[in-house]
């Protein structure tokens, strides 16, 4: 790891301000295949499209976007799930794409995803101690198996399961539960980074606090860093200390969490949060809303200049023919808009 405040230019809110991963200007392509039988063509989708980023060792950087906006496919592409066409991914200063054999195998294990539906990824002919400790067999992290066994408990009840739900199987546990089970296996190997995907998102809205807070609870414990991939602002809210906003495959803003539901500077995100309900009613009366007009482009097919300009209320001829670059604003923020300085926003 290593002293590093080049992308972002702005430490975590823990202060340390070592960045554990740097990605550099990573993008990922996929051709789609269009036309009819006789005329066909390909045409490629910029799923991620010049990317770079810092997360910092022990934070929670929060990557938020509507569905299509290539969140997901910059998670994986990060943990090397999903090749890249362009770009480079280092892990404490060193390119992934050079690691080979033991150093690879045992970058992978360092780095963990958890999915959205932990039922599809839950294999239910294992126990959920099998499930758990299937990672411990692979990587040898037992020495004997009264050692596994007591680790697969340890594991259960870091997530809140009780040590002797090891025998029942994913269809006897709800979905909360089935959630524990995902975060249990994944720390079942130990690692430092893990892509939190969508997580709470199918999980009712008291669910989701207990797992946001089990998450919280980890990461102080563990020391852990987090990327936390949500299309829901008000889900990454609290557990994140930096969020990222992603538009058609570019970042355009990136914010300490607090400064950008305050004073978002780009206005999708402030078409975002304006979205956001506020529990005060006078409050949430007085408040401007951002409705968008239209769905977000084709990926195929993105607008000119700022990819969001045909749906912005604030955009200019400027706008549509000039691509605003990710622009550090003050220390602690950086913006895709060229007007990110003159705009008055309302957060939240
Ligand atoms: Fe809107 Fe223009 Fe800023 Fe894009 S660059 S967000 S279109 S004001």
């Amino acid at each position: 790891m290593h002293e590093d405040r080049r992308q972002d230019g702005i430490a975590n809110s823990n202060g340390n301000g070592v960045s554990l991963i740097d990605v550099e200007g990573l993008s990922v392509d996929f051709p789609v295949g269009t036309g009819t039988f006789f005329s066909r063509s390909r045409t490629v989708v910029h799923a991620v499209d010049d990317v770079s980023l810092t997360i910092y060792k022990g934070e929670c950087l929060g990557l938020v976007g509507e569905s299509g906006s290539g969140k997901t496919t910059l998670g994986r592409a990060i943990l090397r799930l999903q090749q890249a066409t362009q770009g480079r991914v280092r892990y404490g200063g060193e390119a992934m794409d050079e690691m080979r054999g033991r150093d690879l195998r045992n970058l992978r294990r360092k780095m963990q995803i958890i999915f959205q539906d932990p039922y599809s990824s839950l294999d239910p002919r294992m126990s959920a101690g099998a499930i758990i400790g299937e990672g411990i067999t692979i990587h040898k992290l037992a020495t004997d198996r009264a050692a596994y066994s007591e680790r697969v408990a340890e594991l259960l009840q870091m997530v809140g399961l009780n040590p002797e739900m090891a025998r029942r199987f994913p269809h006897e546990f709800s979905g909360g539960q089935r959630q524990r089970i995902g975060i249990a296996r994944a720390l079942a190997v130990e690692p430092d980074f893990i892509v939190c995907d969508e997580q709470v998102s199918a999980l009712d809205v008291s669910i989701q606090a207990q797992i946001l807070s089990l998450l919280t609870n980890l990461q102080a414990d563990l020391g852990l860093t987090y990327l936390f991939v949500a299309h829901d602002l008000s889900v990454v809210r609290h557990i994140s200390d930096r969020v990222a906003v992603m538009y058609l495959g570019r970042i355009v803003e990136v914010a300490k969490s607090a400064d950008l539901y305050r004073n978002p500077l780009h206005p999708y995100t402030y078409a975002l949060i304006s979205g956001i309900p506020v529990p005060d009613p006078r409050i949430e009366a007085q408040r401007q809303r951002v409705v968008l007009g239209g769905e977000p482009a084709n990926p195929a097919n993105p607008p000119s200049g700022c990819h969001f300009h045909p749906r912005c209320p604030f955009a200019t001829e400027q706008c549509a023919v000039e691509k605003p670059e990710l622009r550090e604003i003050d220390s602690s923020r950086l913006v895709s808009c060229h007007r990110a300085e003159e705009l008055v926003l309302e957060g939240v």
